[in-house]
């Protein structure tokens, strides 16, 4: 079939909850993708933060190849060995004690939302507490999950959302003062806001919002979904900080594919929260998404992805400044090392449309935002093949 075809058959077929772009792939190779006519294109996208290593990682896939082999799937009801080992090794990498796994980004949001409550309501018996949440964040599209997401326009048909949630803005910390009370037991952000517009929580705002957890035991959350897992140059993003959250979330490239999220939290939560029979999941934490957690993680290690971060994020960020300073319709560049935008004037579906037609994947966030979130692979050479086709679409 041709790919106008397979297009046709996939609207007749598939609920149209995506505006998708006019294509289909059908491999990829390093940082570059194919669609089925084999046309080459460079990923700047990496199916949103996911795919960190790139594409045919060849120690990745073969693992993943012999686990499937051996055991794709058990059941928490029993231990196996890909499990022990990921949860030991996110523990290592993000100094939390205890792990829960799950298999999206909004499951692992939903998890810590319980824990919290679970948590508060051991201290007190109620079953009436807040939660602060930010404006512009994204948390996912499970009712829970939605429920601490600050876009109106993604909540509002779905309402009503779990309750007692409030909103305060990013980096205002009075804004969350005026939201705190008694009743509070947690509060969630992402250290650096993906799809609300590449917002980078600042470090005295991280800062005060920890100390104001330690002095009234409420419980603070990073949602470190798209941000973490070394987009930054960290590890988890609020490493660069030193704030170290009371629960966290992980997903997207946790598992660079394999769909494969986690909550974590300090001992404290976890002796004070989720018990026995509170919370679980069928496929969560199986050997097979285990083993590409596993892997992802040695990869990292093996491969100094945080060092080759912070270098290639470096020169991304200066380029990007220059395309800035250079047209008038760019307002600015924000974000924080592979995780970058484009704040322009207008709408950028444009571009982007003309990008991909000159092989190159790029992504919005929000309509006026271009999202650069590249595998942490890229070399300042793909840097520059990326300006130049982006050049060519401005
Ligand atoms: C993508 C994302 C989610 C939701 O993850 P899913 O795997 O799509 O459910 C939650 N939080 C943040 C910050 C994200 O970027």
């Amino acid at each position: 079939m041709k790919m106008q075809e397979y297009i046709d058959e996939a609207e007749k077929a598939l609920l149209h909850t995506y505006n998708r772009y006019q294509v289909v792939f059908d491999k990829g190779e390093g940082v570059y993708l194919y669609d089925i006519e084999g046309k080459k294109y460079l990923d700047f996208v990496s199916g949103i933060a996911v795919f960190a290593l790139g594409y045919g990682n060849k120690e990745y896939n073969d693992a993943l190849k012999a686990q499937i082999d051996r055991i794709i799937h058990t059941s928490n009801y029993y231990y196996n060995v890909p499990a022990i080992e990921a949860a030991k090794k996110l523990k290592e990498i993000s100094g939390m004690d205890r792990v829960f796994f799950t298999n999206s980004g909004a499951e692992a949001v939903e998890g810590a939302v319980k824990a919290a409550r679970k948590y508060a309501y051991l201290k007190d018996g109620s079953t009436d507490h807040e939660i602060i949440a930010m404006n512009h964040s994204f948390h996912g599209r499970t009712m829970g999950a939605l429920s601490v997401t600050g876009n109106p326009h993604y909540r509002e048909a779905f309402e009503p959302m779990i309750g007692n949630i409030r909103f305060a803005d990013l980096n205002d910390f009075d804004s969350v003062l005026a939201q705190v009370n008694q009743k509070t037991c947690a509060i969630i952000l992402e250290t650096v806001q993906g799809e609300g517009g590449l917002y980078p929580a600042d470090e005295a705002f991280l800062k005060k919002i920890r100390k104001l957890c330690d002095e009234r035991d409420i419980l603070m959350i990073l949602d470190e979904i798209q941000c973490g897992m070394g987009r930054t140059g960290f590890m988890f993003a609020w490493q660069k900080y030193g704030v170290l959250p009371d629960i966290m979330t992980s997903a997207k490239a946790l598992g660079c594919g394999v769909p494969v999220g986690a909550f974590l939290m300090t001992e404290k939560v976890g002796q004070n929260s989720l018990a026995a029979g509170d919370h679980g999941t069928t496929y969560g934490g199986n050997p097979l998404a285990c083993t590409a957690i596993c892997k992802v993680i040695e990869i990292f290690e093996k491969e100094k992805i945080l060092d080759r971060v912070k270098e290639s994020a470096a020169y991304l960020e200066e380029q990007l400044n220059k395309l800035v300073e250079e047209y008038d319709t760019i307002e600015m560049r924000r974000g924080a090392g592979l995780m970058q935008g484009l704040v322009c004037k207008e709408p950028v579906g444009g571009i982007i449309t003309r990008a991909m037609d000159k092989g190159l994947v790029l992504i919005n966030a929000g309509s006026n935002i271009i999202r650069f979130v590249p595998p942490l692979v890229i070399t300042r050479e793909h840097i520059d093949e990326m300006i130049g086709i982006l050049r060519q679409s401005i």
